[in-house]
Parts: C-alpha cells; sequence; structure tokens
C-alpha cells in the first residue's frame, strides 16, 4: 500500500509555478528583516540594500549576500546568545533546541509555535513521501531531547503512526521492540542501520526475516549511494529510503519517494532553494544531473529567520517528471562542501570515494577512512586511502590496485590504498568520519 501524499494539492502542483507564488511572502519576509532583524539590517545594508525596494522579489535573490553559518555564531553575545538574527523578545519563543555539535558552545535554534507547526508540516509530508502512513507501526531511534529532530518525531502524531521511541543507547533494546511489536518502519543513520545489521548477524538473529518493511535513513549522507543501500535493503530485507534536514533552516526538509530517485523538496511555500556553485557563489540551472551547494531561504518563519543560508550540502538534482506524482525537484546529498578534497583539480568527495569502494563487497567492508597528507582542501596525489576488508576476507593480492584503477577510472583521482583487516576502522552509530585529519602536516605556503 502507498500512502497518501501528505499535502496533495500543493506538493502536485506545476513547480514552475513555485517561484511566482512564493514571491509575495519573500517580499514580506525580507520587509521583516529590514525593518526587525539587527543582523540583516546590517548585513544588507552594508551590501547596499536598504529598502525593500532595493531588494526586489525573487528572481533577484541572487543579488543578495550570502549568510554563513560563522556569521551567525559571531552575532552572538552575552546579552544576545542566540544571536542578533533573533527577531521576537525570548518570551514569545516557544522552544530553543540546541545543534547537536560536538566543538564549543552550541548553537541555538529558537522557534515559535508557529515556526513548529510548519517544520511539522514539512516532516510530514517528507515521512508520507517514504510511504509510511496510518497504521503503521515506526520504531524512532533519534535521542531528540535538545535537538531539533524532535520536531521530527511530533509529525508522527498527526500521521496517525503508531510511534515508538527507543533511542539509540541500547541495541538490544531496538531489536527486541522489532521483535516484540512487529514494527513496520525504522528510523535511523545510515551508520547505525548497518551497525545493527552487523551486531544481529554477529548473534545469529535473521534480520531479513523481521517485519520491518521500510528503513528510513537520515542524520548524514551514505543511504543513497547504490552499493550502501543494496547491503542495507538486502540485511534488513526492506525499502531503504532517506532524508534530509539542515537544524537552522527545518527537519526534514527532503524526504525520498517509494520511487527511490532522490529525496523530494518537502518545504515548499515554507522555504525557498538556490542551487549554487560552491567556488564562485553563481547560481547553476536546476536541470537533471545539476550539482552544486543548496543554499536556503526562509519565507515565513518568525524567530530566526536566515537569507541564502549556505547549507554546505553538495548535492545531484532532478527536475523530471517522478512517477510518485510530487513536482518538486529531487536530491541526492554527494557530500558536505567542506569535506571536498581537490586533487590536481578536480572535485573529491570522501562518499563519493565509499561509493566505488564499496563496488568491491564483499571483499571490502564498506568502511573507509580518507588520511589526507596536508591539512588543506588541495591535495597532492596520491591521496591515502584506508579500506578496511570485509569480515573473513584475508588481504587479496591485486585487490588494492583493483580498488585504484577503479577509482581512478571513475573519480579521475590518483589515491593509495591501504587494506586493513575487518573491524579496524572506528564505527560510530551516528554520523561516519570519513576524514581523519590527525597525520596530516600543517598547509604549504
Ligand atoms: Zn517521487
Amino acid at each position: 500500500m502507498t500512502a497518501a501524499v501528505f499535502d496533495a494539492e500543493v506538493e502536485a502542483r506545476p513547480w514552475g509555478e513555485q517561484q511566482g507564488l512564493d514571491d509575495p511572502d519573500y517580499r514580506r519576509q525580507t520587509a521583516r528583516l529590514l525593518e526587525h532583524s539587527a543582523f540583516y539590517r546590517a548585513k544588507l545594508g552594508a551590501a547596499g540594500f536598504r529598502s525593500a525596494a532595493d531588494v526586489g522579489g525573487l528572481d533577484a535573490i541572487a543579488s543578495l549576500p550570502f549568510t554563513e553559518k560563522d556569521e551567525l555564531r559571531a552575532s552572538r553575545t552575552p546579552e544576545n546568545p542566540v544571536g542578533s538574527y533573533l527577531i521576537p523578545p525570548l518570551s514569545e519563543v516557544a522552544r530553543i533546541f540546541s545543534t547537536s555539535g560536538t566543538t564549543g558552545t552550541p548553537s541555538y535554534v529558537p522557534l515559535t509555535l508557529e515556526d513548529i507547526a510548519d517544520w511539522v508540516r514539512i516532516s510530514s509530508r517528507s515521512y508520507s513521501a517514504s510511504g509510511v502512513g496510518r497504521g503503521d507501526r515506526l520504531i524512532s531511534t533519534y535521542n531528540a531531547g535538545p535537538f531539533v529532530a524532535g520536531v521530527a518525531l511530533e509529525a508522527f502524531n498527526g500521521m496517525g503512526l503508531t510511534h515508538i521511541p527507543v533511542g539509540s543507547a541500547s541495541t538490544d533494546r531496538l531489536v527486541t521492540a522489532i521483535q516484540l511489536l512487529k514494527a513496520d518502519t525504522v528510523v535511523l543513520t545510515p551508520s547505525y542501520a548497518a551497525h545493527i545489521a552487523e551486531w544481529t548477524q554477529e548473534r545469529g538473529i535473521d534480520l531479513a526475516a523481521s517485519s520491518v518493511r521500510r528503513v528510513l535513513v537520515a542524520g548524514e549522507p551514505g543511504g543513497g549511494e547504490p552499493a550502501v543501500r543494496a547491503k542495507l535493503e538486502a540485511a534488513w530485507g526492506a525499502d531503504v529510503t532517506e532524508a534530509m534536514g539542515l537544524g537552522d533552516i527545518s527537519v526534514s526538509l527532503w524526504g525520498e519517494c517509494t520511487e527511490k530517485h532522490g529525496m523530494h523538496f518537502s518545504g515548499r511555500g515554507l522555504v525557498h532553494f538556490e542551487l549554487i556553485d560552491p567556488q564562485s557563489g553563481k547560481p547553476l540551472p536546476m536541470a537533471d544531473g545539476a550539482e552544486g551547494e543548496l543554499v536556503y531561504t526562509h519565507l515565513r518563519h518568525r524567530a530566526a529567520p536566515l537569507l541564502r543560508f549556505r547549507s554546505r550540502d553538495h548535492v545531484r538534482l532532478w527536475t523530471s517528471p517522478c512517477a510518485c506524482g510530487r513536482t518538486a525537484p529531487r536530491v541526492r546529498c554527494i557530500g558536505r562542501t567542506d569535506d571536498m578534497l581537490i586533487v590536481r583539480g578536480v572535485n573529491v568527495f570522501p562518499t563519493a570515494i565509499r561509493e566505488i569502494v564499496n563496488e568491491f563487497s564483499p571483499l571490502v567492508s564498506g568502511v573507509i577512512l580518507v588520511r589526507p597528507r596536508r591539512k588543506h582542501f588541495q591535495q597532492d596525489p596520491p591521496l591515502p586511502v584506508a579500506v578496511e576488508l570485509g569480515e573473513g576476507i584475508a588481504v587479496a593480492d591485486d585487490l588494492a590496485q583493483r580498488i585504484r584503477a577503479r577509482l581512478r577510472e571513475a573519480l579521475v583521482v590518483a589515491t593509495e590504498i591501504e587494506l586493513l583487516p575487518f573491524g579496524t576502522l572506528p564505527r560510530s552509530s551516528y554520523k561516519s568520519k570519513l576524514v581523519d585529519w590527525s597525520n596530516a602536516l600543517p598547509p604549504h605556503e
């Protein structure tokens, strides 16, 4: 059974009409920023935009400056710990989430009640796209507490699901919940999905024979890479689809439908997105196969609205019609712009390396670690890559050479492959680390 489109009228509207529909909201929002956001009044003013007339409509958005995460951080003071882009007084903010960053002071994400309702709506569209619907039993593993993922969990209430939150602290507890409560759907990170596959296999539990028919992954790229997905689908005996959001903009902004050809944009009418070249900052035409960084603008957000916020998410995009009936473009996340390495002029994403290495499964486990020699995005070839062998696989004579040749052919990058026994590289139950800078030397002059 395919679940219904959550926002049928909105989600099936011709995409070409979206910008025109969003334009009045955008103009209202930018006028509000100029009037009430100290951060944007200063930033836009410095760039020569002092009035709503200077800013214009959505068709002129590319002339406005980008907003960077570092600028938001720099706008925080002891008097204004959220940042000078916060508009209402804190007494009108309904909730303050924190980002799950591991270093320094957390950044705070304030939401009004209306903002929460918008996020719940976006999340509901995304999860419905993945085929989840009324009557399904869904296990969630996000330890959402202080983090924005908590809003995604609220979406389940309105979707008629039986939601079973178990967190990610105990795999034993999770597997028991699947077995006893006969869950249809599990929501987790791709790393954790892979961990559970290994965990059950070690204990002789046939995960593929469980009641789970859908595995919804989010939180990091990987669930869309063909080899990673094929492996997870085989281990779980279930369909794998993914979702992607961004703490400062919205949860579950993109959700993949059951056609499994990329994640549809679920924020339409509430968020505007652009595709840009991360190096030049120039907008890129939206066409099938276009690749670039996503940039977001809130159209209605009240508490801490952002304009042209650089996500650092590098994606491939499709605009061709999808059989599910949703008309919004689809993307697959290739990696973080920040993780992008340039080896002799060629852009290389660690996730792309992992995808190619995975073609050699089951000779390899799928766990890799790129170990750059210099602390710089520019790297001299060959790029060192540690590749873990599959379980029970001894070092095969020419495997390193074959992987090296395949990487050169597919990504036009020269690598140096070090094969390691199964289980030697670190695993994370939340987000996988793909680059290890610990042995990198300072950058060249
Ligand atoms: Zn679709």
